[in-house]
């Protein structure tokens, strides 16, 4: 394998002339996602819930979070909404294999960890359970953490918590079904023991951030101390954008949603396993 990747390195510059790399979204050659597409994306901001990253009129905590904070995490934050080209460079990266989109959007990653600097003392990518990593061949969450971890020389460690059981996919079941569905589905590797350190849990996408949770309650039993989630993009639970919200901030597009909750057609959650 470590062959065939090397030989794969090797031969990117002659594939690139060759099969030259296209937007995922737009179709416009020249790089993986665009610089247009690019900017089109849509950053959550810092009008959120301290507690689980959702979009507030007014930073601060939401309802939610004041009934059932997102324990252990202290807090879940996302660079952008799951949709247009983001949702799309997530989803070719991981169902389609698009990996030179991982260093692409890891860079937002970097940006928003440099942004509101916290010192921590590993990156967690979010495990998948070893037969979903056999079927795709890698982790799309381990590929975005190890750019980040390059980047910003924060140790990368996937050794410390692994997924113990195989869950269904999280896009059909609801709030509650989704915290139950994850809950146990992660244990630390045995043997780890952790020291109070705190960190950083990444992944793709969050929804309700119940695979999140469930990842550092693992981190916790291990002994982790304050453990915090990034992913790059937050999505809703079964909803889609209406087609009114043309000129809506942010912030106001995604409340609207959330009152607008119906099965999306367009834009699916992501099945997120
Ligand atoms: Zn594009
Ligand atoms: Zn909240």
């Amino acid at each position: 394998m470590r062959f065939l990747s090397a030989l794969g390195a090797r031969l990117r510059p002659v594939l690139d002339v060759v099969f030259p790399p296209r937007c995922v979204y737009c179709g416009r050659l020249g790089s993986w996602l665009c610089d247009a597409c690019q900017h089109e994306t849509q950053p959550v901001g810092d009008s959120i819930c301290i507690r689980c990253g959702n979009p507030l009129t007014l930073r601060g905590l939401c309802q939610h979070c004041r009934q059932d904070p997102p324990e252990p995490l202290r807090g879940i934050r996302g660079v952008f909404f799951y949709n247009g080209p983001i949702a799309q460079g997530i989803r070719s990266l991981k169902y389609h294999n698009v990996r030179p989109l991982a260093p692409i959007l890891a860079r937002y990653l970097v940006g928003y960890i440099q942004e509101r600097p916290l010192a921590f003392a590993g990156l967690v990518p979010v495990p998948l359970h070893p037969e979903k990593l056999a079927a795709r061949g890698f982790n799309q969450s381990e590929l975005l953490a190890a750019e980040v971890s390059k980047k910003l020389t924060i140790p990368l460690r996937s050794d410390l918590v692994q997924r113990i059981r195989y869950t269904r996919p999280q896009a059909q079941l609801n709030r509650h079904q989704r915290l139950q569905n994850v809950a146990d589905a992660f244990a630390p590797v045995d043997g780890v023991r952790l020291h109070g350190e705190t960190l950083l849990l990444i992944d793709d996408v969050a929804t309700t951030g119940a695979t999140l949770r469930a990842c550092g309650r693992a981190l916790r039993q291990a002994g982790a101390g304050d453990i915090w989630a990034l992913t790059v993009a937050r999505a809703h639970v079964n909803t889609v954008l209406p087609v009114d919200s043309a000129g809506l901030t942010a912030a106001e597009a995604f409340l609207l949603w959330d009152s607008h909750r119906k099965q999306s057609t367009f834009d699916p959650p992501p099945s997120h396993i």
